[in-house]
């Protein structure tokens, strides 16, 4: 109980700090306001003082994010499985705060594009402040920054500024894109293709020896069984009970390692699936996806119940501009916030960092 009392506290913090981060406009479209240059110079000590008090609370190290994504996850194989099949998912969706009705990339429902709109809080169209990664496949000279034509922020970046170590493990080598993006903040890589149990192995391995704010794991298994025997179908759902596995394998370090006391676990989909494919953006099996926030100062509840400013979409699949529901992207700007760290520089989604996950935070 000290431990959730103490992140409480440590959540009650941020949220004092959050109205002076960055105002965005309403409809979480880029900021595109340029300060008038008589304020530059008062701007600029603000910005340094900021990121000096986020240096120091980075470095009291009050929370570890371990964030799991697991691809092709559609959320209708956690009701399928129930609590039997799922024990592990369903233990951080009946302990934490979340909703199986959160939404993919309004433009792609495909894995990298979906990734990167975790990592760096943007949606992917270019034109529109986006990304700009449209592609899903490994391209060994590809960058984020080259795709969106402009450098790109991401969490990781945002870590490493304020001097926090993040780790990436993956089961697919497109997730390469964002090593060579981010070469220095992102401080291990490790990819196992199609190899989801030496991947978690590595990756608990990792969190266990290293202090890490955030820690970035992939698993590929359900979604190479979809695309293989059809999504949804009995070989899927034994995927997602294998993946389920591997979290669980990840929380029992969670609860028997004292050092990892104060990680909170963060864990979505890219996209769902159905049939053989997730990549109709109009379907809602290929664009409803989990989202779940678990562990120390993470309060039990529905995710849009505990937060009004955010819409439930119901069926349906809004636009990425007005009120959003709950999307694969606000990863981002909550770990972010977790960390008791300012909003990704270009983000899109959560800049104000109001998703409330906790008593203290929104
Ligand atoms: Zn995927
Ligand atoms: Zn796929």
């Amino acid at each position: 109980m000290t431990v959730r009392y103490r992140a409480a506290a440590g959540l009650a913090v941020l949220a004092l700090a959050a109205p002076s981060s960055a105002a965005a406009s309403p409809d979480r479209t880029p900021d595109t306001a340029s300060a008038p240059a008589a304020r530059a110079g008062a701007a600029a000590r603000a910005a340094q003082a900021a990121q000096a008090d986020e240096a120091a609370r980075a470095d009291e190290g009050a929370v570890r994010v371990l964030a799991i994504s697991v691809d092709a996850l559609n959320p209708t194989a956690l009701q399928r499985l129930g609590h039997e099949g799922a024990p592990n998912l369903w233990r951080l969706v009946d302990e934490g705060a979340a909703t199986l009705n959160a939404r993919a990339q309004y433009e792609l429902t495909i894995t990298l594009p979906n990734h990167t709109s975790m990592v760096t809080g943007r949606r992917v169209a270019k034109r529109a402040g986006g990304h700009g990664v449209t592609w899903n496949d490994e391209r060994p000279r590809s960058t984020v920054h080259r795709a969106a034509g402009e450098r790109v922020r991401s969490v990781f970046s945002k870590i490493q500024a304020a001097g926090g170590s993040s780790a990436l493990f993956s089961t697919k080598t497109k997730f390469r894109t964002f090593t060579r993006s981010w070469p220095r903040a992102i401080d291990r890589t490790v990819i196992r293709v199609g190899d989801d149990d030496a991947l978690v192995r590595a990756a608990r391995a990792d969190l266990v020896g290293h202090d890490r704010a955030l820690t970035f794991v992939h698993l590929g298994v359900a979604d190479a069984a979809g695309h293989a025997h059809g999504f949804m179908s009995p070989d899927y759902l034994r995927a997602v009970e294998h993946a389920d596995s591997l979290v669980g394998t990840l929380l029992s370090a969670i609860d028997t390692e004292p050092t990892l006391d104060r990680v909170v676990v963060v864990l979505t989909a890219d996209h769902g699936g159905v049939g053989r494919d997730h990549s109709q953006v109009t379907q809602l099996g290929d664009y409803r996806i989990p989202f779940v926030v678990w562990g120390p100062g993470i309060e039990h509840g529905d995710l849009y119940e505990m937060n009004p400013t955010y819409v439930n979409p119901g069926r349906s699949r809004p636009r990425p501009v007005g009120p959003q529901p709950v999307r694969n992207s606000d990863l981002a700007n909550l770990v972010t916030t977790l960390l008791g760290l300012g909003p990704v520089p270009g983000s899109q989604f959560d800049v104000r960092q109001r998703l409330r996950v906790g008593p203290g935070a929104g």
